[in-house]
């Protein structure tokens, strides 16, 4: 039978970034395949698209290889979250160098255009600010942090080496901070931690002295950075940064989503970990230049948004935080 539909497979579908984007593709008439190994993704997160013609769910470990027929992979398999990461190191660098590995020889295979779901942690403790794609970074390739970089890192690797030795259509987006509806609560990202604790009026723990700074990007605005991305010109393969330039301490976070939330909660501090980045800032001016995008959500609107989610999902825990 003839695909006259775009068949896109989207590796990570049912993680938080991977649901919005599975949700956008299939919104627009794609023919969706979720891939997705259920470690930190959920059936709850990609259950309103489970009845639409347009989208399948696949249960698979990217570790392993798999064979399908696909226009467009979006490759996103990985825990993100430095607990989830960290849970099992040896399976997260598997995870980023044989999933890579595997999709990008299946994009070989049937000719397919591939974008990598890289990090700005490929930047590690960075020295440069802010932090420009033509920065190599200032990584530990030994701590506990070092098999989600390294990981990362490795698979940007690939993706050069497949595109250029045997010409894979490739496009590499390096992935700031993210956050919104469909985190998940217990992944002890600093977004949805200090909103669990300001909801439930437990102390913020905040780690450190707090002048760690993030730029935090809405997750709306990244599933469409990364979506022009993958449409625009084959000339223009990355890496590209996409995050939101808005700089703020972790302080500044946690005293915002206590004002935002209403709450009596305090804010504690608890010891830095190891290896925690102390500034992280992307440059976007390349994304302006070629995508035309920059984010449209500032950071108290995005927040709002979140917390409402929390909110619904902590009063029914097996819906989907009315995001549908
Ligand atoms: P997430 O943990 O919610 O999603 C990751 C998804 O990958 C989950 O659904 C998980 O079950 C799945 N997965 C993990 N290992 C797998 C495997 N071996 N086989 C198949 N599926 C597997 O995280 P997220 O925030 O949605 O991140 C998605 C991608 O974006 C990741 O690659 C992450 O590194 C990247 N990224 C995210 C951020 C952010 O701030 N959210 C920042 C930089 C990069
Ligand atoms: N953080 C914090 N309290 C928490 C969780 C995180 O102070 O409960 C800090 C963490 O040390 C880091 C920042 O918030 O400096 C962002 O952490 P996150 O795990 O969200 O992302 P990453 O470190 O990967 O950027």
């Amino acid at each position: 039978m003839i695909h006259l539909k775009t068949r896109i497979l989207v590796t990570g579908g049912a993680g938080f970034l991977g649901s919005h984007l599975c949700e956008r593709l299939v919104a627009e008439g794609h023919d969706v395949l979720c891939l997705d190994n259920f470690f930190t993704g959920t059936k709850e997160n990609i259950g309103h698209l489970l009845g639409k013609p347009n989208f399948e769910l696949i249960r698979h470990d990217l570790v392993a290889p798999i064979f399908l027929e696909v226009d467009q992979i979006y490759n996103l398999a990985c825990p993100a979250s430095p607990i989830h990461y960290q849970y099992n190191p040896v399976k997260t660098t598997k995870t980023s160098v044989m999933g890579a590995i595997n999709m990008l020889g299946m994009a070989k295979r049937v000719g397919a255009k591939i974008l990598q779901a890289s990090t700005s942690e490929i930047y590690g403790n960075p020295t440069v600010h802010p932090q420009k794609e033509d920065y190599w970074g200032n990584v530990n390739t030994i701590g506990p942090r070092s098999c989600y970089d390294e990981g990362k890192r490795c698979a940007e690797t690939l993706f050069f080496d497949y595109h250029r030795q045997n010409r894979v259509n490739i496009r590499v987006v390096r992935i700031f901070n993210t956050y919104g509806p469909r985190m998940h609560p217990n992944d002890g990202r600093v977004v949805s931690n200090f909103i669990i604790q300001a909801l439930t009026g437990k102390d913020l723990t905040l780690y450190g002295d707090g002048s760690q700074t993030r730029s935090f990007c809405y997750v709306d605005d990244m599933v469409e950075g990364v979506i022009r991305m993958m449409s625009g010109p084959d000339d223009f393969v990355g890496p590209v940064n996409l995050g939101n330039p808005g700089e703020f301490s972790i302080r500044e976070l946690a005293e915002t989503i206590i004002r935002l939330t209403d709450s009596q909660s305090a804010i504690v501090s608890r010891p830095l970990p190891q290896d925690d980045p102390l500034q992280r800032k992307p440059d976007i001016g390349l994304a302006q230049q070629r995508l035309n995008w920059q984010p449209t959500i500032q950071l108290a609107q995005g927040l709002e948004k979140t917390i409402d989610y929390f909110k619904k999902k902590m009063r029914d825990p097996a819906g989907n935080g009315g995001t549908t």
